[in-house]
């Protein structure tokens, strides 16, 4: 009786040390779970977070919304100044059927940003007079015109490439210059036309932008007697150019394998 009697009376204390050994085992398996499921996440995550990121180098895409980081990396960007774009006072040379320098201008700066931007660069194409000119900063800058329509003689033809004649830096734009045209001569076959005027060394684009960024203007050929090449084949003018920039930002070299 009393042992019976005294069941219920330790009863309760009974189911109170199992409940709260229960509670115990619980609350340290809760904490456990906790840490463990707390730490799982971070790793997987970080991980994907690492494949991703190797994803989007390797691609040289730019991240899309779901990226959980704020801000990738700039690219390195080079500026691209389509001739007479946007210049009312002097739109360019015209042919008597029609054909425009600016045309020519607008086609080949298309196909190079094109080239440029499947090379890993950002691009901005700029007009003639863009206010972006003002302190503009980049690896490079260049500019796109070709030459007259008029029939001169017969040894218009060819392109030209000038810097400025007050450089402020000389050795860099000297190698982008070369790399020019070196690499433009080879693509397209053109040889370079001995004709640098005030108004390319002169060039107005030149004292408007950074004196960090070396810049170059370039005419691809005379709209006359390099009309096929410059209407029918721009692919390769863009090339040559293309060619020539990523000799200037590669440091490849220059005179071993022409
Ligand atoms: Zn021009």
């Amino acid at each position: 009786m009393e042992k019976h009697g005294s069941s219920p009376k330790r009863s309760p204390s009974l189911i109170a040390e199992t409940l709260k050994s229960i509670f115990t085992v619980l609350v340290v398996a809760f904490a456990v779970a906790t840490l463990y499921t707390a730490a799982k996440p971070i790793g997987l995550f970080s991980g994907e977070f690492s494949a991703r990121l190797a994803e989007a180098v390797k691609s040289k895409e730019t991240p899309d919304e779901g990226w959980p980081t704020a801000t990738p990396r700039p690219k390195p960007s080079i500026g691209i100044v389509v001739g007479h774009w946007g210049d009312n006072k002097d739109p360019g040379a015209v042919c008597p059927d029609g054909l425009t320098e600016l045309s020519i201008n607008q086609e080949v700066a298309t196909l190079l940003q094109q080239r440029l931007i499947a090379a890993g660069f950002g691009v901005d194409m700029l007009k003639e007079f863009d206010e972006n000119l003002a302190g503009y900063q980049a690896l490079a800058l260049i500019s796109i015109h070709a030459d007259s329509c008029t029939y001169i003689n017969d040894a218009a033809t060819g392109f030209k490439v000038a810097e400025s004649r007050y450089n402020p830096r000389p050795e860099r734009t000297a190698r982008m210059v070369a790399c020019l045209r070196n690499r433009y001569a080879k693509a397209t076959g053109l040889s370079e036309h001995q004709s640098i005027t005030a108004d390319m060394t002169d060039y107005h684009a030149f004292d408007e932008i950074s004196e960090e960024t070396p810049a170059v203007i370039i005419e691809i050929g005379f709209m006359n007697l390099d009309r096929q090449i410059l209407t029918q084949n721009q692919a390769l003018i863009a090339k040559g150019i293309a060619d020539g920039v990523l000799c200037y930002t590669r440091n490849e070299s220059i005179t071993n394998d022409q």
